[in-house]
């Protein structure tokens, strides 16, 4: 005779909520502090009203930053009032704390053990083996087909409208077989896109001396055209960003030519103008830029070259913009970003001479901003008529869907629209002939 089968009573999981703020580098840390909960037994919750404790990863990049992170803190105590701040604002625990005495914990960037030590304070996880389960594979904040992969933290230089390095340190860079172990788990578990990231993707490997380690029975050098070669032969678009010009990235154009890598560079240039860009101290500034552009478009005639730019700086002059907007004519860079030059506290840049005035910095971003939308307008324009590979972000409800080409990366570039997605689904990588553009976008239907 058999016993009658007893109830199990399972206890449930604390759930954990996250508000992550900032950039794609913000993005991965969350990523590892959820993988980190997930594996000791945590669940998580999609709203704050389900959630035993929200988690606040703020960014400080900008004061205007610092200013929506303080506004999600708040919002997160007004709607659940259990709440651990981390991430970059986390070094400026008294402003924190002053303005919202009753955060449970506030920890810095990368104390990736203090934030998980403060969930497990604030909200434990009942002792069950049912519980501690480790997930099959790292959680992720983006879509499956797409994962940015951090390749090193913090930065050697000190450009002075930043500080990014008094937060995060200087350069450390992970070993090569370490990112490129986590890549192959990401394309397995269906990823058809890396955004390689850091704060200087071309000085990787400088902290580790450029050493080798042992990679699937050759050595790979900490490198970034050994990562990105190396990368390129997963079977995934491999996207890079935040290079700087250095000598070296030129050897990562053949690579681009011959398809290992996408024919994409994100270099964040800030300005042209030579005294401008003493002043901010920007490295790998130096004139000879534009002959490299020409050079590595002779060698991939596709690539496509996104940057940012800051408008009034301190010391701009008129002269100063001008020669930018002459820079930005014979560059012909695809995509374009600026920014109005904002104090950020404890930057360099605030004590320098002559201030641009408020009036004067949107003039002028109005104008930049103008004339690269008709330098974008021009090139998409150029792109109607042919046949472009094009990977699927979503697909919508009317039949259509929304993707990207090789030029375009997630969230900061332009789409590609297609009317007509027939059977196709994200994360697909399809040949779409483009028929319309505008300024940003691309407009198109599978090629046949
Ligand atoms: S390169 Fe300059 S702007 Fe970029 S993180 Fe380093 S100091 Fe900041």
């Amino acid at each position: 005779m058999c016993a009658a089968p007893m109830a199990l009573e399972l206890p449930s999981a604390p759930k954990i909520g996250m508000v992550s703020l900032g950039c794609p580098k913000n993005l991965v840390d969350s990523e590892r502090i959820l993988t980190k909960l997930r594996a000791d037994g945590y669940a998580m919750s999609a709203d704050y009203a389900g959630a035993d404790v929200v988690l606040v990863n703020t960014c400080g990049f900008l004061d205007s930053a610092k200013e929506e992170s303080l506004e999600a803190i708040g919002e997160a105590i007004a709607e659940n009032g259990r709440v651990i701040v981390t991430g970059c604002m986390g070094d400026e625990a008294a402003t924190i704390r002053a303005r919202f005495p009753q955060v449970l914990a506030v920890t810095g960037p990368h104390q990736y053990e203090t934030v998980v030590g403060a969930v497990h304070e604030a909200a434990p996880v009942p002792p069950s083996p049912y519980l501690n389960l480790v997930p099959e594979r790292d959680l992720k904040l983006t879509p499956r087909h797409y994962s940015y992969l951090k390749i090193s933290e913090g930065c050697n230089h000190r450009c002075s409208f930043c500080i990014i390095p008094s937060i995060r340190g200087d350069l450390v860079s992970r070993r090569p077989d370490a990112i490129l172990r986590e890549a192959e788990k990401l394309v397995a578990a269906g990823t058809r896109e890396l955004l390689v990231i850091s704060q200087d993707t071309s000085a990787y490997g400088l902290d580790l001396k450029h050493a080798e380690w042992p990679w699937k029975g050759a050595p790979v050098r900490a490198h970034m055209t050994d990562l990105a070669r190396e990368l390129g032969k997963l079977g995934a678009w491999v996207r890079l960003h935040y290079v700087y010009p250095y000598p070296h990235v030129d050897r990562v154009i053949p690579l681009m030519a011959e398809g290992l890598v996408l024919p994409y560079l994100d270099i964040p240039f800030q300005h042209a103008a030579p005294n401008v860009l003493r002043a901010m101290k920007r490295p790998a500034n130096e004139a000879r830029v534009l002959e490299r552009l020409k050079a590595w478009r002779a060698i991939c005639p596709d690539i496509a070259i996104r940057s940012t730019f800051v408008v009034g700086f301190p010391g701009e002059t008129d002269a100063d913009f001008q020669y930018l907007l002459d820079w930005l004519d014979e560059a012909q860079l695809d995509r374009v970003g600026a920014f109005r030059f904002e104090p950020v506290k404890g930057a360099a840049a605030n004590a320098l001479p002559d201030q641009v005035p408020e009036e004067v910095k949107e003039e002028r971003y109005a104008r930049l901003m103008e004339r690269t939308a008709a330098i974008s307008a021009a090139k998409l324009q150029a792109k109607i008529g042919r046949t472009l590979d094009v990977i699927i972000d979503v697909v919508d409800e009317d039949g259509g869907a929304t993707g990207r080409s090789k030029a375009d990366a997630p969230e900061i570039d332009g789409e590609v629209h297609l009317r007509d997605a027939g059977s196709l689904a994200q994360g697909d990588i399809v040949r779409v002939l483009i028929e319309d553009a505008d300024e940003h976008d691309l407009f198109g239907v599978p090629a046949a």
